[in-house]
Formats: C-alpha cells, structure tokens, sequence
C-alpha cells in the first residue's frame, strides 16, 4: 500500500495557505487511499527563537486543528514528532549523508536565516540541518509520497537525494519518496504583499488569514488584499500577483479553473467579495470542529499517545537497519 507522509510546523497559528497547500487533500483524499502519517514536526519549531509555552500551545492547536480539518484517527495516524525519538535518530545519520553545501543551498535557509539576522539575532545551526531532519522525518517510515505545498519542493528533491546516495554507499534501505502539489493553491501568497508566500511565521499578520480568523476578520483581510494596476480581471501570476492569488484562492475554495473564473468578472471589488465569502465557508465548520475538539483535551492527547506508539513501531525497523548498515554495532 501507498504510504505518504506530511507534517506542519507549529511556528505559528496554522493558516489558509497550509489547508489549501497540504492539509486539505490530506483530510480529503490522501487518508482515503494509502496508509498515511500526518505529524505535529514540532522540533522544527527549534530552529528559530521560541518561547516553549508558545511551542506547547501551538503544538496542541496544530493537533487539535489536524483533526478539525477530517483527519480520522482510523484511518491515518495522528502524532507529534517529538514523541517518536526515531526522527532525532535517524537525522543524524541523514546529517553524516548531506554536505554542508548542499544545505547551504536550500532557499528557505537562506530566507529564514536573512530573516533573524535582519532582527539583530543569530541564526541556529539546526536552521542550517533542518533539511536532515525532515529527510529523516519522511525516510523513517518508507514513505512513497509527500504531499506539500510547492515551497517545499526543494526539501523534497534533497530527501531525495540522500536517500539514494544512502542506498548507493550503504546498501538499500529507504524508499525514494516524491512530492505531490494540489492542481490549484499549491502557493498561497500573503494578501498584503502578493509576491511573498503566505506563511505563519511571517512578521506582519495582515495578509494572512489563519484557519481560527472569524468570519469579519476573514472579511476584512480578504476585502484589503492588494490588487494590481489595471482594472481588467486577468489571471496572469507574473503580471498581476494580487488578483491572480485571489483567483487562486477562489478556485481552490470553489473548485472552478482561475483562469476560467477571472472571465466572470468585471471589477476587482466583486472578486473579493465572491473570495471573502467562500473562505469563510471553507474555514466555517474547520473552526466549528477545532471548538468542539479543544472542549476535550483529554480526546487530543489520547489520539496522540496511540499515534506516537503506531508510529514508533512503523519507523523502528527501518532506522534500526540505517543504524546497521553504516556501520554502528546493534543495540
Ligand atoms: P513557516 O513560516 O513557519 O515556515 P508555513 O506557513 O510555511 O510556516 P509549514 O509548517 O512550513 O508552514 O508548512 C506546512 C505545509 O503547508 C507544507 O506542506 C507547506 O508546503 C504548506 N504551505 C505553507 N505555506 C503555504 C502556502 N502559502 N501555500 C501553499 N502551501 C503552503
Ligand atoms: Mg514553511
């Protein structure tokens, strides 16, 4: 059977951009059809300036939200990175795979890094690995297909490659996983500035709707989004960014073509409003279940403790055998 692999990082409240990238299909296709793991990846939350009280929320919301969005403890697994040590083992092995080049190289590294250096701080060398450890994230459980948003394309070539280098020098022993992009949305741009990705970590909040927003707050983020010069409704990503995100947007919500969409209208102002209302009843019953689900902790914990065990036990064999074939003596 299939087996796929994903996870969210809780750096900040999860947004619009990580239900339309990821987290949608997984709920509504991905557990339907293979054997899947969806994951709280909450030492990456690390590699940047944290307030553990801030983690530990974060972490429960991500949770909690994963399962609001459909996720069904029968038929997938549910869990937090942390609890299952086989990640920081295995990350190890996938740093003593990778070059410092080669990490080097990777974009979100260098965006993430610039970022903390433009506040005056210092850039953690988990920052820099991050890559091994999500490498190790995947290879752990022999995973064929990850679902993500594009930005994270670039990881995703690199698990790659270490995991053939892997097998080439030490002997088969992980799947050569590849991603997969949603048709529409695979990248949510801020609202506020089109030409940056909408992620939950970014420093203004204006341009970002989060999965929890109310419903005016939806409103008023969408109804403010930078549009383009020119009053044409065209879809053209290069040219116009703004309006060509919000026909993103809407279409994903409401499953049409963006570039069929944009010929319905005549004004920027009856785009966003069409756009305003399907977010808001996209997210309606999210925000309704993720209620329900926080009233009763003890279920979340519950879901976590058995998917942390399933969890466990899939990755053991496997980074047990990576143990094994560098060369380490069998515990
Ligand atoms: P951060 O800013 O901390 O990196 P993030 O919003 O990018 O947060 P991640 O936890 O890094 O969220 O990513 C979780 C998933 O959501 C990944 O599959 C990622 O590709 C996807 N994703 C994140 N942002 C977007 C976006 N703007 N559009 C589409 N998919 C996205
Ligand atoms: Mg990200």
């Amino acid at each position: 059977k299939t087996r796929i692999f994903s996870g969210v990082k809780p750096t900040g409240h999860l947004t619009l951009g990580n239900y339309l990238g990821a987290m949608r299909r997984w709920a509504d296709e991905d557990q339907h059809r293979a054997d899947a793991l969806f994951c709280v990846v909450d030492l990456h939350a690390l590699t940047v300036e944290h307030d553990p009280a801030r983690v530990r929320r974060l972490s429960r919301q991500a949770a909690t939200l994963l399962l609001a969005v459909g996720l069904d403890p029968e038929r997938c697994t549910v869990f937090v990175q942390s609890q299952v040590a086989e990640h920081a083992r295995l990350s190890y092995l996938m740093e003593c795979t990778a070059t410092d080049g080669e990490m080097r190289r990777m974009i979100q590294y260098k965006e993430k890094a610039a970022g903390e250096r433009a506040r005056g701080g210092s850039v953690r060398l988990s920052l820099l690995t991050y890559p091994a450890l999500m490498a190790a994230d995947i290879l752990a459980y022999g995973t064929h297909e990850v679902p993500v948003g594009e930005d994270q394309a670039q990881h995703l070539e690199l698990t790659r490659d270490l995991a053939v280098r892997f097998n080439q020098r030490y002997g088969p022993t992980f799947v050569v996983p590849k991603a997969t992009h949603p048709q529409v949305a695979a990248r949510v741009m801020d609202l506020t500035d089109p030409t940056s990705k909408m992620g939950k970590s970014n420093g203004t909040t204006a341009g970002i709707v989060y999965l929890l927003d109310e419903a005016d707050v939806v409103r008023k983020k969408v109804m403010r989004a930078v549009t383009d010069a020119g009053r044409d409704v065209v879809y053209d990503r290069a040219e116009r960014p703004g309006v060509a995100n919000l026909l993103d947007v809407l279409a994903a919500c409401t499953g049409g073509e963006p570039a069929e969409l944009a010929g319905a209208y005549t004004s920027y102002g009856a785009l966003k409003k069409d756009t305003a209302e399907a977010v808001v009843e996209l997210l309606r019953p999210v925000r309704e279940r993720h209620a329900e689900l926080a009233a009763d902790g003890g279920y979340v914990d519950s879901v976590l403790r058995a998917g942390a065990d399933r969890a466990r036990e899939m990755a053991r064999p496997r980074v047990d055998a990576a143990y094994r074939a560098v060369g380490l003596l069998p515990g």
